[in-house]
């Protein structure tokens, strides 16, 4: 991916990356401007990783590239920045109540728990358009008989890094994780969040229109 950088500002890189290190001041005479005039733009090019700056020494180029830059960015990214509120429902609670919460909270997966609020299985479109298929009747049913359950959920913790969850999501072929918080000693899991795959795309799109990546 491209970094979008102005004329002046590909101006400034080449002479830092032909004469640096150099100060702002012979920057500024090099290009016939005043020194407050290009204040911002040396601000623009060090914050996004372009130019590095030392104390009496000056400017100089940091020598990676818009990529470089951009994977650098996206290793930075936790799960915290995008989580969403997770949608719980309890393992008693019966297969028709959780269609009904799936329509309601609009979301694609639904996370169960007891009543300690403890993470005991997932269920999916696809886990509850299964047994709707069959000729049970849906109120009848627990969740916690269809639910795919614990130790088999792949989760994650707010810290983890998203690029870490998108390739969960891929190498698991799932829609979401839950996220995460270890309790009783790490014994048992609460669900504090949920990561989709629409969280990742919001990560894709806010990379893009990020002026300063
Ligand atoms: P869909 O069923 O709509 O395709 P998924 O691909 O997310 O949705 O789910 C596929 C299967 O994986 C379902 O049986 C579901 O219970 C299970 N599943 C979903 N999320 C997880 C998860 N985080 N960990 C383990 N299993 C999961």
């Amino acid at each position: 991916m491209k970094i979008e950088l102005t004329g002046r500002q590909e101006q400034i890189i080449d002479i830092v990356k032909n004469s640096g290190p150099i100060t702002g001041e012979q920057i500024a005479e090099k290009l016939s401007l005043t020194r407050a005039t290009l204040r911002p733009d040396l601000a623009i090019l060090t914050m996004s990783g372009f130019l590095d700056a030392r104390p009496r020494v000056g400017y100089f180029y940091t020598g990676k590239t818009g990529s470089q830059l951009l994977t650098e960015k996206v290793k930075q990214i936790t799960v915290q920045e995008y989580q969403s509120i997770p949608v719980v429902v309890n393992q008693s609670s019966s297969v028709y109540d959780a269609i009904c919460t799936m329509f309601l909270e609009d979301v694609g997966t639904l996370f169960v728990v007891d009543e300690y609020s403890t993470l005991i299985g997932v269920l999916s479109r696809k886990d509850l358009l299964r047994t709707s298929l069959g000729k049970q009747d849906l109120e009848a049913v627990p969740v916690s008989i269809i639910m795919t359950r614990m130790p088999n959920i792949t989760v994650c913790q707010k810290d983890d890094l998203i690029i870490d969850v998108a390739q969960k999501l891929i190498d698991k072929q799932i829609d979401a994780l839950p996220v995460v918080k270890e309790v009783d000693r790490g014994t048992k899991v609460e669900v504090i969040g949920r990561l989709t795959k629409t969280n990742i795309t919001k990560v894709l799109v806010d990379l893009a229109y990020d002026e300063l990546i």
